[in-house]
C-alpha cells in the first residue's frame, strides 16, 4: 500500500489506534520492536524517533548508539487481535544513523542496497515465493513448550478434535485479515508439522512478509494452547522444517528466466543465475541455514537437500525448476530453513545469482536421477559436492567468499560470522546426552 502521512493519521483516528510497534530485524533474524504510544505519531512520521541501539545484536557500540527509526509507511498494518481499549498498529522501519544515512548493520537497508544494484544491472524485480514449514507442540501447564506433538500424542480429552487443523485455519484467516494472499495451507509429512504458502512478492515485501508470518503463527498458536516452532529439526528421526524459496528475476519484458526457445524453455539468464547459485551454494548455506540445529535437517532421508545440484524433474536436489513456464518460470532453492534472516538470505542468493550473470558462470548439467542412490564415486564423476555438514564448516566457507561479503556488506558479514563462531563454540564444548549414552558405560 502507498499510504501517505495523512492516510495514516486518518486510519489512526478512525480505528482508534493507541499504540505503535516499530519493527526492525537484527542480524540474527530476530524481529525486534519498540512500542510507543500514539502521542509519538508525529515524531515518527517526521523521522524524528530515536532509540538506543547499543544492546541489539550486530548493532553499534555504546559510544555511538543513537539511531533513528524511519518508518516505511507501505508496511503500515493494524493488528487484528488488538484489544477493546484501542488498537495496535505496526510499521517496519529502516534504521538510520544520526547523520541521516542508512545504518549498514540493518539487514533490511542492506537488502535495499543489493536490490538497487540489481536494478542498475537492468532488472525490475526479484520475486520470492516462500514455503515456510513449522511444528505445533503442546504446551505444559506453565505455558512452556513440551516435546509432545499436538496431533499425535494421546491428549485424552482433546483426542477427537483436530486442534492442529483449527489452529492452522485460524492462522490463515488472521493472515488474510492482515492482507496476505494465502495460496495453500496443509499438514506436512511429519506429525504436528504444517506448511502455509503465501503469494510471491518482490524481495523486500517477501522478507517483511516472512517476518510478519512467523509472528502471526506464534501468536495464534498460543491462543490455541499450542507452541509453534520454526526450529529446523526439533525431533530426530522425522522430517525437519524448511522454507523453500521460489525465485524469479523480472525485467521490463517479464520473467527473465523464461525463453521459449531455450533448453527446457529456460533463458541464458536463468542458466547463469543458476551457475552463480551453484557456485556459491556452500557459502550462502551459513546464511540460509544459520543454526547448529539447521545441519541436523540437511541429512539424507528427510526430503531436505544434501548435495549441490539442480534438476528440472527430480525433487531431491538443492535447486529444482518447477514445471511452470512463462511468467511463472522460477527456481526453487530447497536448502533454506525458516530460521534464516530473510533479508540476509535473499540478499545472499540474489548476489550469488548476479555474480553468475556478471561472469557468465555456466550452470553444470542437471542431475535428473536420484542423487541419494549414487555412491561417492558417481557423485564425484558428476562434480556433485556436498552442502556443509555443520555450522562450523558452513561459516568457514562463507568467510572466504568475496561475493557473499559484497552481498551482506562488511559490517553485517563480520558481525554474522562472529556471532556464528561464538554459537558454534558454545555448542562444541557441551557434552551431549548422546555422548553419555554412547560412551559412559562402554569405556
Ligand atoms: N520438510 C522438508 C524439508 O525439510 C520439505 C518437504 C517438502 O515440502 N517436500 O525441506
Ligand atoms: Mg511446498
Ligand atoms: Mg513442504
Ligand atoms: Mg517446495
Amino acid at each position: 500500500h502507498d499510504y501517505s502521512k495523512d492516510d495514516i493519521r486518518k486510519m489512526v483516528k478512525e480505528e482508534n489506534v493507541r499504540f505503535l510497534r516499530l519493527m526492525f530485524t537484527d542480524v540474527l533474524g530476530t524481529l525486534k520492536n519498540v512500542e510507543v504510544p500514539i502521542s509519538q505519531l508525529d515524531d515518527l512520521l517526521d523521522d524524528k524517533l530515536m532509540f538506543d541501539g547499543s544492546s541489539i545484536e550486530g548493532f553499534v557500540r555504546i559510544e555511538e548508539s543513537d539511531m533513528y527509526l524511519r518508518p516505511d509507511l507501505s508496511t503500515w498494518m493494524i493488528f487484528p487481535w488488538s484489544s477493546e481499549r484501542g488498537k495496535i498498529a505496526r510499521v517496519i522501519c529502516g534504521v538510520y544513523k544520526t547523520d541521516g544515512t542508512p545504518f549498514e548493520g540493518d539487514p533490511r537497508n542492506n537488502l535495499i542496497r543489493v536490490l538497487d544494484d540489481m536494478k542498475k544491472a537492468g532488472f525490475t524485480s526479484f520475486n520470492i515465493g516462500p514455503e515456510p514449514e513449522f511444528f505445533l507442540f503442546k504446551m505444559d501447564a506453565n505455558g512452556k513448550p513440551t516435546l509432545n506433538l499436538n496431533d499425535q500424542g494421546s491428549y485424552f480429552d482433546m483426542a477427537p478434535l483436530d486442534l492442529g487443523g483449527n489452529c492452522r485455519r485460524d492462522i490463515v484467516l488472521t493472515l488474510e485479515e492482515m492482507g496476505f494472499d494465502v495460496e495453500a495451507a496443509h499438514h506436512e509429512v511429519a506429525p504436528g508439522q504444517h506448511e502455509i504458502d503465501f503469494k510471491y512478492a518482490d524481495a523486500l515485501n517477501a522478507a517483511d512478509n516472512i517476518q510478519t508470518f512467523k509472528l502471526v503463527v506464534k501468536t495464534i498458536a498460543r491462543k490455541h494452547g499450542l507452541y509453534a516452532t520454526f526450529m529446523p529439526k526439533p525431533l530426530s528421526g522425522i522430517n525437519g522444517s524448511g522454507m523453500h524459496l521460489n525465485m524469479s528475476l523480472f525485467h521490463e519484458n517479464g520473467d527473465a528466466f523464461y525463453d521459449e526457445n531455450g533448453e527446457l524453455q529456460l533463458s541464458e539468464v536463468a542458466y547463469n543465475f543458476m551457475g552463480g547459485l551453484i557456485k556459491h551454494a556452500r557459502s550462502y548455506t551459513a546464511i540460509c541455514d544459520p543454526l547448529v540445529n539447521s545441519y541436523k535437517r540437511l541429512v539424507p532421508g528427510y526430503e531436505a537437500p544434501v548435495y549441490v545440484a539442480w534438476s528440472g524433474s527430480n525433487r531431491s536436489p538443492l535447486i529444482r525448476v518447477p514445471n511452470a513456464r512463462g511468467l511463472a518460470t522460477r527456481l526453487e532453492l530447497r536448502s533454506v530453513d525458516p530460521t534464516a534472516n530473510p533479508y540476509l538470505a535473499i540478499a545472499a542468493v540474489l548476489e550469488s545469482g548476479m555474480d553468475g550473470l556478471r561472469n557468465k558462470i555456466k550452470a553444470p548439467k542437471s542431475i535428473d536421477r536420484n542423487i541419494y542412490r549414487m555412491n561417492a564415486e558417481e557423485r564425484k564423476e558428476n562434480d556433485i559436492v556436498n552442502l556443509p555438514d555443520n555450522l562450523h564448516n558452513a561459516v568457514k566457507d562463507l568467510s572466504t567468499d568475496k561475493v557473499l561479503e559484497q552481498a551482506l556488506g562488511s559490517k553485517l558479514f563480520n558481525s554474522f560470522i562472529t556471532a556464528k563462531n561464538i554459537e558454534y563454540n558454545s555448542y562444541r564444548t557441551q557434552v551431549s546426552e548422546w555422548e553419555t549414552n554412547q560412551y559412559m558405560d562402554k569405556y
